[in-house]
């Protein structure tokens, strides 16, 4: 026999009621309780779900439309770049901050004696671009720290503007465009400018650095780090 559909209702009612008095009865042990199950969860599958994450970021189309994404929203936000950079400028040598996505930099260092210019994880291609033109220059070269978009997004659309420019990195990093492999010491001469890579792996398999002998110039050395992790972060 069914029962009433009033008494079906009471029921429900007085069932939620029971509960919701045993939850403010035992709210401590019970928020206890999930955070304790919350923290349980995680432990076990931060790891795997980063890893997850991370495969389809560097891995996949997936990634580079979020870094797609993630270029758009920021041009939007930041049309004049997301802080203001100061060039600096030593006897023949010019580097140029760019400021692109919604914190990341770009750099395009200058022999300013023979107009041709080095890109330095040109993340947004576009707007090193832009400063090539305001500077007048030519890009011979671009080099990369790492495979991440957010550093090496810009690669192929800079190289398929400027078709002679070399991309330089590690071939470890799976580096986007790359043309010229290099190794731990490798130099890498532009102009009067002379670069070196070292190899610093950590934040990525084959990630590298690079260092601008200042010497050449008789100016201080400058370093161009990506994001070489250091021990309070990283860049
Ligand atoms: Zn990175």
């Amino acid at each position: 026999m069914a029962l009433p559909d009033w008494m079906v209702t009471l029921a429900v009612a007085a069932s939620f009621f029971c509960f919701f008095c045993l939850f403010v009865r035992y709210r401590r042990t019970t928020s206890a309780f999930c955070r304790k199950l919350f923290s349980w969860i995680m432990a076990r599958t931060e790891k795997p779900l980063f890893r997850i994450a991370y495969t389809l970021y560097t891995r996949t189309r997936l990634g580079y439309m979020y870094y797609k994404r993630q270029m758009r929203k920021a041009r939007e936000n930041y049309p004049a770049g997301h802080s203001t950079t100061h060039p600096m400028e030593f006897n023949g040598v010019k580097i140029i901050p760019i400021s692109v996505l919604s914190d990341n930099y770009s750099y395009l260092v200058i022999d300013t004696a023979s107009s041709v210019a080095v890109a330095v994880d040109p993340a947004d291609p576009q707007k090193v671009q832009t400063v090539l033109e305001e500077e007048g220059v030519m890009l011979e070269a671009i080099l990369c720290t790492h495979k991440h978009w957010d550093h090496s997004g810009g690669n192929k659309g800079l190289k398929r503007l400027h078709g002679s420019c070399h991309v330089y990195g590690s071939a470890a990093d799976n580096i986007p465009g790359l043309t010229h492999a290099l190794s731990h010491r490798d130099s890498v001469r532009v102009g009067q400018m002379h670069f070196k890579a070292l190899f610093t792996p950590g934040h990525t398999v084959g990630h590298m650095i690079y260092l601008l002998d200042g010497q050449a110039v008789g100016a201080p050395s400058s370093l161009f780090s990506g994001d070489l992790v250091f021990l309070s972060g990283c860049g």
